[in-house]
């Protein structure tokens, strides 16, 4: 079994890396917290003193970071500092986990390419209920040769693996999705309140619509109206899940492409700015179907 190294092990990177262990992979780990290193580390990966040092000696390098910014600066470092791209062996397979922008992605890609490396990027779908349980969506974009290579070592972590195209192609689905989420969610929360402001009940609305023409997956698996459905965050106070400020940061995504490719996304941009109010007036940290809020008199 071949040897990971694993970086970024925040809420989504640390249980993606401890299947990994669990599935007989050798991981070596690095994250600038401790904390979320000894999380992973206490079940059973390798610590590693730097992200250059868990890469040097591995066949597979994966990350899971916050932004583009963060993905750039670790694999191709700086003039003062070495990237990872300068210190992995030949052959090693590089993917990243993030949900960056595209750009930033293919950027990185053409940079390995040129010293022979394949970089795939992976972004996710099925949040950290996915990445613990090991059923997440991997949404690739990279050759089909990385995408190939990529498989065993994802299917460790997931259920679904889809090749969206060349480098980029993964990021750009994988917001795309999301912008459509976020639009559904908004859409969901304002037609059950007013069904709610009209005498009606919730549960036979969700139950009514869930069957007709206004069907979809906010109604079926998370509804966003307090005690219409049970384990799902608006039966928790919107605690878990998807938090507002990633949705946020999803949606400032999906502006910036639709800006770059002349797409027009008049949804996407209502949803971002309303998702964009809602974490201003504190929800930041809750979960994203608590948008639900801004309609009801809680809001
Ligand atoms: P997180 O903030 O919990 O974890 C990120 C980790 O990266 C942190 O532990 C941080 O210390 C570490 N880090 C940052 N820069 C680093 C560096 N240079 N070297 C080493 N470690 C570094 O974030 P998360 O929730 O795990 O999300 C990670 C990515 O997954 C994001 O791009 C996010 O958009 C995406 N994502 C998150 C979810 C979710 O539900 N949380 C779902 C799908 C996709």
């Amino acid at each position: 079994m071949s040897t990971v190294a694993f970086i970024g092990l925040g809420n989504m990177g640390g249980p993606m890396a401890i299947n990994l262990v669990k599935a007989g992979f050798t991981v070596k780990a690095f994250d600038l917290s401790s904390v979320a290193l000894s999380h992973v580390t206490e079940q059973g990966a390798i610590p590693a003193p730097s992200a250059c040092a868990a890469a040097a000696s591995a066949d597979v390098v994966i990350t899971m970071l916050p932004a583009g910014k963060h993905v750039r600066g670790l694999y191709l470092g700086s003039d003062s500092e070495k990237g990872l791209l300068d210190v992995v062996g030949e052959g090693t397979l590089l993917i990243d986990c993030s949900t960056i922008d595209a750009d930033s992605a293919r950027t990185v890609a053409a940079k390995a390419k040129e010293k022979g490396l394949e970089f795939v990027d992976a972004p996710v779908s099925g949040g950290t209920a996915g990445a613990a349980a090991g059923t997440l969506t991997f949404i690739c974009g990279g050759s089909d040769v990385g995408f190939s290579q990529a498989q065993g070592v994802l299917n460790a972590m997931g259920a679904n693996l889809f090749h969206a195209g060349d480098s980029g192609a993964g990021q750009v689905a994988k917001i795309c999705n999301n912008m459509l989420l976020s639009v559904l969610m908004v859409a969901t929360s304002e037609s059950i309140q007013m069904g709610i402001d009209h005498g009606l009940d919730p549960k036979v609305l969700s139950e009514i619509m869930k069957v007709s023409s206004g069907g979809n997956w906010t109604l079926n698996k998370y509804n966003p109206c307090p005690g219409v459905m049970e384990n799902v965050p608006s039966s928790n106070d919107y605690q878990g899940g998807f938090m507002v400020d990633l949705m946020v940061k999803d949606l400032g995504l999906s502006q910036e492409a639709a800006l770059l490719s002349n797409s027009s996304t008049p949804m996407g941009a209502l949803a971002r700015s309303l998702y964009v109010n809602h974490a201003r007036k504190g929800n930041g940290a809750r979960d994203f179907s608590s948008i639900f809020e801004q309609f009801n008199k809680k809001g």
